[in-house]
């Protein structure tokens, strides 16, 4: 019987690694334990599937991951180990970091919209391949109290999804539900009214607040630009999905995976000629425009 000590570095915290590596080694009936500390990823593991495991561990990580080096040594077996653990997290001096935050995934947008879902519109909701990371991080190793999550403990539903190694919330960090989790100011009823009504809304989002009003209301649009002192640069058109942003821009392959990768960033995007564009006046205030590099493109000035 042989037994491995690994270093992983790379983007291996807040990216489900030491669940990731539970369940392997629960599946290639490999013992050991396994840590997040402030260089990454450190574990040891011991059975006869050893390279089955490496092969493994480089291939099927969680998608959130980025390995960059894995470094094992063989070390004296212990004969009389049994199980895999996730241990508590060493701290010491901090060579890794931290994953971005990630878009909400689809399991967890399935919940979202689901009335039988315990999680059903509630706004928190994450799991170990999604949600919150650097923003609500304040120090490494990567664990709940050194979250902002810290003060939001975690109700026995949702703890009880936490230890559970079938559960897709294993060992999930920012794990939060409509009992236990941060919840909304305001009503979405509320905000959507002000919306309508014109008005501006600071959302607190993930990273800072978002300033929003209704793209299709001319006089909220430029009261936002008067109160931003933002004359011409573009403000970015916030959409449902990408069926929404397809009735009013065109997009190719590459930018529609854009949209929907993890990142979620802000895209240029070439508009569609009216007429579906409703409130066109507005719309070109907030410049969904063409990327300079386009043949296609046009200057925000021109109708
Ligand atoms: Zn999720
Ligand atoms: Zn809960």
């Amino acid at each position: 019987m042989k037994r491995l000590r690994l270093r992983v570095r790379g983007q291996v915290q807040g990216v489900g690694f030491r669940p990731f590596l539970h369940g392997l080694a629960h599946r290639l009936a490999l013992t050991g334990w396994v840590l997040n500390d402030g260089a990454g990823v450190l574990a040891e593991v011991q059975g006869d599937a050893l390279e089955r495991f490496l092969a493994a561990l480089a291939e099927d990580a969680p998608p959130l991951a980025r390995i960059d080096a894995i470094e094992t040594d063989a070390i004296p077996a212990q004969p009389d180990e049994t199980g895999f653990a996730i241990l508590a997290s060493q701290r010491g001096a901090v060579t890794t970091g931290i994953a971005p935050d990630a878009a909400v995934c689809p399991a967890c947008l399935a919940e979202l919209f689901d009335p039988a879902d315990r999680r059903y519109r509630y706004p928190f909701l994450n799991c170990t391949h999604c949600g919150p990371r650097f923003t609500i991080t304040r120090a490494l190793p990567y664990d709940r109290p050194q979250t902002a999550m810290a003060g939001f403990p975690l109700c026995p539903d949702c703890a009880a999804e936490y230890a559970d190694p079938a559960d897709r919330r294993f060992h999930a960090q920012p794990t939060a539900c409509p009992s236990c989790g941060p919840r909304l100011s305001h009503s979405i009823a509320e905000v959507l009214a002000a919306l309508r009504g014109g008005r501006i809304v600071a959302i607190k989002g993930l990273g800072g607040f978002h300033l929003a009003c209704d793209a299709f209301d001319a006089a909220a649009v430029e009261r936002l630009r008067a109160r931003k002192q933002r004359n011409g640069k573009p403000f970015a058109l916030m959409v449902a999905n990408v069926a929404s942003a397809e009735r009013f821009v065109e997009m190719e392959a590459a930018e529609r995976a854009l949209l929907e990768g993890v990142a979620r960033p802000v895209v240029l995007l070439r508009r569609r000629e009216a007429p579906t564009l409703p409130a066109s006046r507005a719309l070109s205030l907030i410049n969904i425009r063409c990327c300079r590099h386009r043949a296609q493109c046009r200057s925000p000035s021109e109708p």
